[in-house]
């Protein structure tokens, strides 16, 4: 099958020795939901950088699309990818319709702004994200959560086939978290677009992702189903806790689906 992303043996050194990545293999195939776990320092956000081609690698290789991200032109590569990274602060004092037209920039003409398609690009993408009227507020004036959705709608905008996004439900409310993750798979089944997301709510990964990948220390400890991924042994080596275990009926997969919680012993 054609990967849309792939990145072979990863090996990722920040200064001061801090090894990020250590041989790590991932890919995202067509029409994917496929979701990246692992504890806090684990290497999630660095994996998605590297994918973009925002690093350089001590060694192994990404590819966008069969390309080396790093001979992508920036225009090339935001029209096939695009990355929502954690705690951005766009400028307080812009505007809602301009942060989420940046998204867009790529489809520009090299003369002239953003045009009517544009405008209603940006106005369907702050549909998705349920920030529809807030088109003309400045980022200062919204809530965290608003600031995360409109974020999301800025990268929605640049409709790029594959789909990075770093703890994109970190500061939503559970009913926007399900509707964010609802839009995402009708985005992915109806419009065969692809999603690599990073997530501590294993929950809404089980539901929501066809895999997950649960890294550890750089590497990657698990892969596979949620049911294959969501086993006791597997999280209490990862996490080190304990948790309960459970299954539901998913309505948006149609299917059974493992959950697991985070328990305190004593
Ligand atoms: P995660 O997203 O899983 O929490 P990160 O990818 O942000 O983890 O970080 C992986 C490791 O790399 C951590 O040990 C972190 O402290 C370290 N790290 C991240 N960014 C830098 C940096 N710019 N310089 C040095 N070390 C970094
Ligand atoms: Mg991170």
């Amino acid at each position: 099958m054609v990967k849309l992303l792939e990145a072979r043996d990863l090996v990722l050194d920040y200064p001061g020795g801090v090894r990020a990545l250590d041989s790590l293999s991932v890919d995202l195939a067509p029409g994917e939901i496929h979701a990246i776990l692992g504890p806090n320092g684990s290497g999630k956000s660095s994996l998605l950088e590297a994918l973009l081609g925002l690093h350089v690698l001590t060694s192994g290789e990404c590819r966008i699309l069969g390309k080396d991200p790093h001979k992508m032109g920036s225009r090339e590569r935001a029209r096939q990818i695009c990355l929502v990274l954690q705690g951005l602060r766009p400028p307080e004092g812009m505007r809602v319709a301009d942060l989420v037209l940046l998204g867009r920039h790529a489809h520009l003409p090299w003369i002239g702004g953003p045009g009517k398609e544009d405008r209603r690009i940006m106005r369907e993408s702050l549909d998705l994200v349920d920030l529809s009227g807030l088109e003309d507020r400045r980022m200062g004036q919204l809530s965290g959560g608003e600031r995360q959705r409109a974020l999301l709608a800025r990268a929605l905008a640049q409709e790029s086939p594959i789909i990075l996004l770093d703890e994109p439900t970190s500061s939503l409310d559970p009913g926007h978290k399900l509707t964010l993750l609802a839009a995402m798979r009708r985005l992915v089944e109806n419009e065969g677009r692809s999603l690599l997301w990073v997530t501590h709510d294993l929950n809404l990964a089980s539901l929501y992702s066809d895999r997950l990948s649960l890294l550890h220390e750089g590497r990657c400890h698990a892969e596979g189903k949620p049911r294959e991924v969501l086993i006791p042994e597997v999280l209490h080596r990862t996490y080190g806790g304990e948790f309960l275990f459970g299954s539901h009926w998913a309505a948006p997969v149609r299917e059974e689906r493992p959950w697991a919680l985070p328990w305190l012993l004593d």
